[in-house]
């Protein structure tokens, strides 16, 4: 595939149907020369870094920094995405308990959780007006070996008293469609969880940051970044209105990354998702209060916000092209075109899965695409790229950002900002970017592919 590039003309999500007035903003007709920062992307991580750049120096030494969007501010996966924050606490933490053992993987889980408090009192504080509601999440699992297997790695963690599992509540089978309201549901797990309109939180980032002197440049794609210092040890970062240098360039560009930052080939992949909005004309006599993910098996799951105007977010629609068509979804950076099975998934998806629905006249308002940063080994890239001094990467976020993002960026501020080592950043161990990782060709994605169809042959 040629370089991975956000493209033209992408399908408008729920989120972005109304555009803030800094979508296609520029805060200078000209791009300046040089710059202290350029943050590369505009999405919740490159917003998110501006911020604690700026949070993280003395108010008599602001750093300059230049922000680049390829296309309109939040227009990537953030501005597409299914609002939902949710930490995982007992999932994927058990896997990476398993390989990485039980301290590394804990504090993933703490990390995440840690996600939901700050977003929270952030948004408090800044009196930001995206929608956020902290409550819980009900999970529901269909598979038996893949409840199986999760349940044993819950199991794992409570018993070794990981804190942020704790707060998991697990329903067995008994009782599942009662609690969950779903039908045929197996089990469920419950926790902590947030839901939010990411599009509104990032333009709020934006517009705070650009009223603390920082420049947004839209509609500014970065065609080049150099491939050494010059002898200011500033990097040149290209883009067709011309260049900029810079002592520090920070790669928020999580699915395109590798377009910039070849050495990321293998490491993080496109990925394309689908979203979609569900209106609820008649509403049950007991609408969603929680947020909820269903979970088909070990490959296959959908995610759900109910939102505070009735209508639900849902996310997924995979069993109608994953196994079918690899190049519809795998390397594949096209956000402005559907695909038919997903476009039809979602009808009748309340009546369908939940109990109480059926009478709701529940129909699709709209289905979208995004693409997703998928990193091979699942884990993000965050840190200094290596070999290459001045140049981070915040990116590769596997379609599970938002519990992730805004402290990775911080962690990324710390490292510019106050010469800290990774270490000393707070960031989880096993979200370091390492030659380590960049040199690996494990492939995660490929490999679950695999395992849920037996398409060797395809690969
Ligand atoms: C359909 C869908 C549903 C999702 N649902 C959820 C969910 O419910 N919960 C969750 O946690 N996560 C979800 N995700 C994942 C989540 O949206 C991402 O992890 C997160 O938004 C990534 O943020 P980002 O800033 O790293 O990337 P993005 O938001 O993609 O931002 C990257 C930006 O970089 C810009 N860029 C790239 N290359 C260049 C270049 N060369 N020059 C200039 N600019 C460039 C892009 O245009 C883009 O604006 C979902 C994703 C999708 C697509």
């Amino acid at each position: 595939m040629a370089k991975p590039l956000p493209v033209d003309h992408s399908l408008t999500s729920f989120w972005r149907s109304e555009p803030h007035s800094l979508d296609n903003f520029r805060s200078s007709e000209t791009l300046p020369e040089t710059s202290d920062i350029i943050i590369i992307g505009a999405g919740y991580a490159g917003a998110s870094t501006a911020y604690h750049c700026l949070d993280h120096s003395p108010a008599s030494e602001k750093p300059s920094i230049v922000i680049l969007e390829a296309r309109q501010a939040c227009s990537g996966a953030t501005g597409r995405n299914g609002g939902h924050l949710k930490p995982d606490v007992y999932n994927r933490i058990g896997n990476l308990a398993a390989e990485y053992g039980l301290e590394a993987a804990a504090e993933v889980a703490a990390f995440e959780m840690e996600h939901v408090s700050a977003v929270e009192a952030f948004v408090e504080k800044e009196k930001i007006d995206c929608d956020l509601e902290v409550n819980r999440v009900c999970e529901v699992q269909y598979d038996k070996s893949q409840l199986a297997k999760v349940k044993a790695g819950y199991d794992f963690l409570i018993a070794k008293g990981v804190e942020t599992t704790r707060d998991v509540e697990f329903t067995p089978p008994e009782s599942a469609e009662a609690v969950s309201g779903v039908k045929g549901a197996l089990a469920c797990f419950s926790q902590r969880t947030g839901r939010l309109w990411p599009y509104k939180f990032v333009m709020h980032l934006l517009e705070q940051v650009l009223s603390a002197g920082v420049n947004l440049q839209t509609n500014t794609p970065v065609t080049k970044v150099s491939e050494a210092p010059d002898t200011d040890g500033r990097w040149t970062v290209t883009t067709d209105r011309g260049s900029i240098r810079a002592k520090w360039v920070v790669f928020s560009t999580n699915a395109y990354t590798s377009a910039l930052v070849p050495e990321y080939k293998h490491s993080i992949i496109p990925v394309r998702g689908f979203c979609s909005r569900i209106v609820v004309p008649n509403p049950p006599p007991s609408p969603l209060e929680r947020s909820y993910t269903l979970r088909f098996n070990g490959w296959d799951y959908d995610y759900l916000i109910p939102r505070p105007d009735g209508s639900i977010i849902v996310g997924g629609g995979k069993s109608t092209y994953y196994q079918q068509d690899r190049d519809s979804w795998y390397n594949n950076t096209d956000d402005s075109r559907m695909v038919e099975g997903a476009r039809r998934y979602f009808d009748n998806y309340m009546q369908r899965h939940f109990h109480g629905w059926e009478n709701t006249g529940a129909y699709t308002d709209r289905v979208w695409s995004g693409i997703m940063g998928y990193s091979t080994d699942s884990l993000p890239h965050v840190g200094h790229v290596p070999r290459k001094p001045g140049q981070l990467i915040v990116a590769g976020f596997s379609g599970h950002g938002m519990p992730q993002i805004f402290l990775s960026a911080r962690g990324i501020a710390k490292l510019i900002m106050e010469g800290a080592s990774y270490e000393e950043t707070g960031l989880p161990r096993l979200f370091k970017t390492t030659e380590d990782r960049l040199q690996s060709r494990r492939n995660n994605i490929l490999q679950t592919y695999v395992q849920s169809s037996g398409a060797e042959s395809k690969l």
